[in-house]
């Protein structure tokens, strides 16, 4: 620990998958850490390792020199903003608000001007990488918002993440995560699609994921998703819920836009399909379940040439 770091207070909401992940690092970095989530047994961990449990965002920002948010949605943001025990009634010591939520770009703007207003600065740093990411402080973290913010939090983003981007004015961090969700939903279909043709083919589907890792068809998706796929672990890193969301956010932004999006249109469809089929809860390598009730296969990969289980 150094004494600079030891001497900075930040508030940490939302302290999901990612978000305990991310404050765990930032305690382990020295900072002071006050964590809230509206689950209370959410903080137990890190109150262990040494963070302080605050009951509102306003008694975790009272004397933060940054405030992080990590939640799931839009309106979870808004509350933290508008909420009469939030930012903008409670402004935080340091005036600096980074959200690392994936949320609407829109929305966004709106914030930093009312938060601009009463001079705070919030930047939108939305991150890809996953849980182990998280864990490594290795995610790529995109970032929008004014320059002297960006570079006021810089050495706190830099426990959380490796590759750290200031894209442009406020809304650019998550425009940019938005382009990013659409490659990561699309890929996600494109392997669904190989292994669908692979099992029905009869390969050794085990061989043939390692052998695509080796070669162009290589992706994130297929190392760190293609493996739940074949072992039929559905388990969440990252909810089909919250990819639904992520799409639902690209595809008004594509209509803002007037940019055309068949790819992204098709693939929202599909874990629409996942989700009505109650899936929603599951992590997004069950999209694979879409394709066994399109191609009439039950039970998964189970018992697929070199499937494991
Ligand atoms: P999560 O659902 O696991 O965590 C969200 C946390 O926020 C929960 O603990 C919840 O109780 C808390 N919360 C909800 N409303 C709250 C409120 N008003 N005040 C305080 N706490 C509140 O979600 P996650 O997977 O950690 O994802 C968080 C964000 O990061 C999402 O926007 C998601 O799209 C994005 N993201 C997730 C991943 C991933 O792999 N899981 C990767 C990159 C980005």
């Amino acid at each position: 620990m150094n004494s600079i770091s030891a001497s900075r207070v930040v508030a940490f909401i939302g302290l999901g998958i990612m978000g305990e992940r991310m404050a765990a690092n930032l305690l382990a970095a020295g900072y002071q850490v006050r964590v809230h989530d509206i689950r209370i047994e959410a903080a137990s961990r890190l109150v262990a390792q040494g963070a302080t449990a605050a009951a509102d965002v306003a008694e975790a920002a009272s004397e933060a020199d940054i405030v992080i948010t990590m939640l799931p949605d839009t309106p979870q943001v808004e509350e933290v903003v508008r909420g009469a025990r939030g930012l903008l009634a409670h402004p935080p010591k340091g005036r600096l608000y980074v959200d690392m939520s994936t949320i609407s770009p829109q929305a966004t703007r709106a914030l930093a001007a009312e938060l601009g207003a009463v001079g705070i600065d919030m930047l939108d740093a939305p991150v890809s990488g996953g849980p182990l990411g998280a864990e490594r402080a290795s995610l790529s973290i995109m970032v929008g918002g004014a320059e002297d913010a960006f570079e006021r939090a810089k050495p706190f983003l830099s426990h959380m993440g490796s590759t750290i981007f200031h894209l442009g004015d406020t809304g650019a961090g998550q425009a940019t995560k938005l382009c990013n969700q659409l490659v990561c939903a699309i890929n996600i279909q494109a392997i669904c699609e190989s292994i669908a043709l692979g099992r029905a083919c009869g390969i050794d589907l085990v061989r043939m994921r390692e052998v695509l890792l080796g070669g162009a068809a290589s992706s994130w998706m297929l190392e760190n998703l293609g493996a739940g796929m074949l072992e039929g672990n559905v388990d969440a890193g990252f909810r089909i819920d919250l990819m639904l969301k992520d799409l639902r956010l690209v595809l008004e932004m594509a209509q803002q836009q007037c940019v055309p999006l068949p790819g992204t249109s098709l693939v929202t469809t599909q874990y629409l399909d996942a989700k009505a089929h109650g899936g929603g809860g599951e992590g997004n390598q069950a999209l694979f379940r879409v394709y066994d009730r399109m191609s009439g296969q039950r039970g998964g990969l189970q018992g697929a040439p070199g499937a494991v289980g």
